[in-house]
């Protein structure tokens, strides 16, 4: 599998941890644009957001609870942003759908 991500979570591409469980991998972005960015994963792989079938639901509200809980644990009490990347136009750049968890500084309106 040449997928970055699944290359990660198979642990063959070194990265830092921050929370993991039976459903998906979460770990600090290589190239952060704020003073936490994390990156969370669902162990399998799905390509982006518009490839997540319907029966993928309860996975895509899980990646969303992940995501909250690690703010939570990071004490991101004043806020944050969750990005999903999505296709070409939608800045994606690693085919494997991820949610990007962002905080610690002021966010601003409109994203580039
Ligand atoms: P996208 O542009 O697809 O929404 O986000 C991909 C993210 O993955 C980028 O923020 C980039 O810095 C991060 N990234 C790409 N390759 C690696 C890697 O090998 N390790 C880690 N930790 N992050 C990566
Ligand atoms: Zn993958």
């Amino acid at each position: 599998m040449s997928c970055t991500f699944c290359r990660i979570i198979e642990g063959k591409i070194p990265s830092t941890p921050v929370y993991q469980d039976d459903f998906c991998y979460a770990f600090a972005d290589i190239n952060p644009k704020a003073p936490v960015h994390i990156l969370v994963v669902p162990r399998e792989h799905i390509g982006s957001l518009d490839e997540a079938a319907a029966e993928k639901r309860a996975l895509l509200g899980h990646l969303l609870w992940a995501a909250a809980e690690i703010a939570r644990k990071k004490g991101l009490a004043n806020g944050y942003r969750i990005v999903v990347n999505t296709g070409e136009e939608g800045g994606q750049t690693v085919d494997h759908l991820h949610l990007h968890l962002m905080g610690g500084r002021q966010m601003t309106w409109p994203p580039g």
